[in-house]
């Protein structure tokens, strides 16, 4: 097997939707290539009072908008080839979903299972150290957020780190995915499993495509296999289960589980949570080999863990006839070829994982206003259907039910805000992708990539500096 290049993969799909459009060759090689790459190693001292030296990169891919945004990623995997790549995709997941960022991505190449709380957190202070000394951070100018291996406590260190250097009334928004009372905003921890569930639920309800693979439209009754029961896979299945889909096979790093009768996921998690592991969980059929689990029969194959997973050397195998990429880059460009051949409707991930930006988005904003959202007109609205729900009474001459009070009377928390502005980006831009494929006859993929190009290509023209 040829030796895996990512960014090169993301070129080569870019150059495709490329060659549909009718745009300056200048113009694509800019939007293309990354502006800039920051590599930094650090001491890092261990809790044995041993010194190890980390090696760490921010990725700054495009900055026809700013600020750049994009996760930080703690694994063994990342390199600077990988950083790009990701950086690449966060430039092109904003334009899909109209969010005004520049793609970046960050990480750190560490193995998180070998150090303790405190290294971990003296690696990520020593990190964001370091991009605060070179103008790396900021909320004008780059904003991490989660992503691989790093949760919502790695983001309130960077945060803590950031405010103890920089005095700025915007410090809180210099970083996004952050613990709620850490100025985060309700619904970041699960957004982008949210986001996958309403893009497939999306795709799903075209008749058409359904019938075009033997389908009922609805995710009601769907069989589902998911790769990673992490922060995206878990919330991706725990919505999808919600709205009736089976949870048939889950793939972890240990193992998997295959169940045709469905997995209960919150019970799983929480024996991997317990014992560390996939090993030992006592439902479902335990498949040692965890890659096999993606070849595994089912509706729509969700791969939610790292990139690069469905490859020449599998692809032919998958049976899947839907997979939603959650994880970034996932399916390669072999495969893809291999799959389309096949009639595999797959869901990019430019599109199907951006919830997860989509709120850090809305985070971003929510600090810079220095407001929860709904804190000035909830109680407006519930007092204002308070007194239509009485004039409808005197009307009528009728009373509401209590419960009907309760429910009609509630306004919006802001939980119920941010989920309707992460729907309604979901499925207008789930939309103008398919559409975009219908017009220039391509495939979902491609269409994600003209529509991103596009827009990208309509910024810098309006800046002046393309034709
Ligand atoms: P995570 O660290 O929370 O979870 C990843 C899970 O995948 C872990 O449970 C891990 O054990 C499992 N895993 C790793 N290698 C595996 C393998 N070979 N087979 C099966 N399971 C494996 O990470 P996450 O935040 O859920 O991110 C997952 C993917 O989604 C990544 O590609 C990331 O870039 C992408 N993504 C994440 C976000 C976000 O908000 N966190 C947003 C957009 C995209």
């Amino acid at each position: 097997m040829s030796q895996y290049k990512f960014f090169q993969q993301v070129n080569s799909n870019f150059d495709r939707a490329a060659s549909c459009l009718s745009i300056d060759e200048g113009l694509l090689e800019q939007i293309k290539e990354c502006n800039s790459t920051y590599h930094i190693s650090f001491p890092v001292r261990k809790d044995d009072g041993s010194v190890e030296v980390v090696h760490g990169w921010r990725s700054a891919h495009s900055s026809h908008k700013s600020p750049t945004k994009g996760g930080i990623r703690f694994a063994m995997a990342v390199n600077e080839d990988e950083v790009n790549a990701l950086a690449a995709l966060m430039t092109y997941k904003c334009a899909v979903v109209s969010i005004p960022f520049g793609g970046a991505k960050g990480g750190v190449k560490i193995d998180r299972s070998r150090y303790s709380s405190a290294e971990i957190e003296r690696i990520t202070r020593r990190y964001t150290f370091e991009l605060i000394k070179k103008n790396f951070i900021g909320p004008g100018v780059d904003v991490p957020a989660p992503d691989y291996g790093t949760g919502e406590q790695e983001m309130a260190w960077i945060l803590d780190t950031y405010r103890s250097m920089v005095n700025s009334l915007d410090s809180d928004g210099c970083v996004t995915g952050k613990p709620i009372h850490q100025s985060g905003i309700s619904g970041r921890t699960e957004a982008t499993g949210r986001g996958v569930y309403f893009g497939l639920r999306e795709a799903c309800s075209i008749e058409k495509e359904m019938d075009r693979h033997g389908l009922d439209t609805g995710l009601e009754g769907k069989r589902i296999i998911i790769q990673g029961l992490g922060n995206v896979g878990y919330y991706a299945s725990i919505f999808l289960r919600e709205a009736g889909a089976l949870i048939t096979g889950v793939a972890e790093m240990h193992g998997g589980v295959y169940d045709e009768k469905g997995i209960d996921v919150v019970q799983l998690k929480e024996h991997i949570r317990e014992t560390g592991s996939i090993k030992g969980y006592p439902h479902g059929r335990f498949i040692e080999d965890s890659a096999k689990v993606l070849e595994m029969e089912c509706d729509i194959l969700i791969p939610a863990a790292l990139e690069n997973q469905i490859t020449a050397e599998n692809a032919h195998n998958i049976q899947a006839k839907i997979i939603g990429e959650a994880a970034n880059g996932p399916v390669s460009c072999e495969a893809d070829k291999i799959l389309k051949e096949k009639g595999t409707l797959i869901i990019p991930d430019i599109y199907l994982n951006a919830g997860g930006v989509t709120v850090s988005y809305f985070e971003w904003i929510k600090n810079l206003s220095h407001i929860r959202f709904g804190r000035m007109d909830r109680r407006y609205e519930e007092n204002a259907m308070g007194r239509l729900m009485t004039a409808i009474e005197e009307l009528t001459g009728t009373r509401f039910q209590e419960s009907d009070v309760r429910r009609l009377g509630k306004g919006p928390e802001e939980w119920d805000i941010v989920d309707s502005g992460l729907e309604d980006t979901m499925v207008v831009a789930f939309h103008m992708m398919y559409d975009s494929g219908h017009k220039h006859k391509t495939d979902l993929r491609t269409a994600a990539y003209i529509t991103a190009i596009e827009k990208i290509a309509l910024s810098y023209q309006q800046l002046g500096i393309f034709p």
